[in-house]
């Protein structure tokens, strides 16, 4: 058993310098290109169209030379050629694994892996959990779901630490409260809504969360709330826990970034993953701490590898260093997806900057719901939050208060709605919490 006091899964690589990095970076990106010319039909023919090669790259920026890819290149190329696509770079009998994701929109994408691949990751997968202060006395409840689900199989990480590792799954809530008791568990990771509707739930049914459970560490992923401040505390009030949280996309790995126990940003997986962040309309990089378009390269991944791949996912990052001693650059928000950013009035407004204002101001519960709408040709934003207490008296303070801030914070007006407490309807899972009713409109 590896000894709890340690600070590092892996010291010499974790804290590394940054000149370090960038030498292992480029020289895993060399090996893989070179991967993906040779073995993928798809990268063949898209660097020669591109006019590049493998062989071109001197430096990390090199990177930029090359094609993107995107969602809709993985839908059209696994239609092409079934099942899985021929950006797949290895023969299928090397395959032992695969993730899909959910399919919300379109055909579901799989994602391969060859055994290495998978013991890459739930290496990576320990890494990030002992980043988070999970240890071997832990008792680790994995609350994500498991079917074909990228995030179900990142629970062997917490059992390569060494933590007892219970595979819950998305059970009904009274039956994960019942686990939670039962078995006394120390950590769950689930989404950050389901975190507050699970601790929402607990209470409701008598249930003390300090005193009858033993939940500390609380892993959230797969909405931005867990990167918002004001969002993390609340749910750690209500739990009497710490929550980190974790970002992860179905077509490359389970968790790709992690908070420490700092809390100052995720630490990227960088010696798995090439990270840019460009701007979404020009594709230049932006500079630290802007915000820009997530772009990610895999570096090792050699079922399928992906190069350039257009996340849609809209975020900031830094490189200063973190009171850790860890050295890899940290993601500081996940501001949204391209696809979730409303242009209100001309300007860019993404729900999570109206979560943090839902979540700082005490009087409200912290729900909300924003609803866009066409008027006269003009847009008009209405927010509905919900005043904490019964009584009506303080209604037109509290959106007073909540139209100040959002003007100050995106720069936009809005009607402000204060609604009485648990009148929205509460997420379970992924939380819906935009109503643009301008589609249509103008066809
Ligand atoms: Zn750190």
């Amino acid at each position: 058993m590896l000894s709890p006091a340690r600070p590092y899964w892996d010291a010499a690589l974790e804290t590394q310098s940054r000149a370090d990095w960038d030498a292992l970076k480029l020289q895993l990106l060399q090996k893989h290109l070179l991967h993906a010319y040779h073995h993928s039909p798809f990268y063949r023919a898209s660097f020669d169209a591109a006019g590049v090669h493998p062989e071109i790259v001197r430096s990390l920026d090199d990177i930029r030379r090359f094609p993107f890819i995107n969602k809709s290149t993985l839908r059209e190329r696994q239609l092409a050629v079934p099942p899985f696509g021929d950006l797949v770079a290895v023969p299928e009998r090397d395959i032992v694994y695969i993730s899909a994701s959910s399919g919300s929109t379109g055909v579901p994408t799989a994602s391969p892996f060859t055994a290495q691949d998978f013991d890459d990751w739930i290496d990576y997968e320990a890494r990030q959990f002992w980043s988070s202060g999970l240890r071997p006395e832990d008792r680790y409840a994995h609350s994500l779901n498991f079917s074909l689900f990228v995030g179900g199989p990142c629970v062997l990480g917490a059992q390569k630490l060494g933590a007892l590792s219970i595979h819950a799954g998305t059970v009904p809530s009274e039956r994960l409260l019942a686990i939670l008791r039962q078995f006394q568990v120390t950590a769950i990771w689930t989404t950050p809504s389901y975190a507050w509707y699970l601790g929402e739930t607990a209470i409701k049914e008598g249930i003390d969360l300090r005193k009858d459970l033993s939940v500390r560490r609380i892993f959230v992923a797969g909405e931005p709330g867990g990167s918002i401040p004001e969002t993390r505390q609340r749910i750690e009030a209500l739990w009497g826990a710490s929550v980190y949280d974790y970002y992860g996309l179905s077509d490359i790995f389970g968790s790709c970034a992690g908070m420490c126990e700092e809390k100052d940003g995720l630490h990227w997986a960088e010696d798995h993953i090439l990270v840019e962040v460009l701007h979404p309309d020009t594709n230049e990089p932006v500079s630290e701490g802007g915000r820009g378009e997530l772009v990610l390269t895999t570096l090792k991944k050699t079922a399928r590898p992906m190069i350039r791949f257009r996340t849609g996912d809209i975020v900031s990052f830094t490189s200063a260093p973190c009171a850790c001693g860890r050295t890899s650059i940290r993601l500081q928000g996940i501001h949204g997806r391209l696809d979730d950013m409303l242009i209100i009035k001309g300007v860019n407004v993404f729900p999570s900057d109206v979560e943090a204002i839902a979540r700082r101001d005490h009087d409200l519960t912290g729900e909300y719901r924003l609803i866009v709408e066409r008027e006269n040709h003009l847009d008009r934003l209405t927010v509905e939050v919900e005043r904490s207490a019964a009584t009506t008296a303080t209604d037109a303070e509290l959106a007073g208060r909540f139209a100040h801030h959002l003007k100050a914070v995106t720069g936009v007006s809005a009607v402000v709605n204060i609604l009485p407490p648990d009148t929205l309807p509460r997420a379970t899972h992924k939380a819906k919490r935009v109503e643009d009713r301008r589609s249509g409109v103008w066809g």
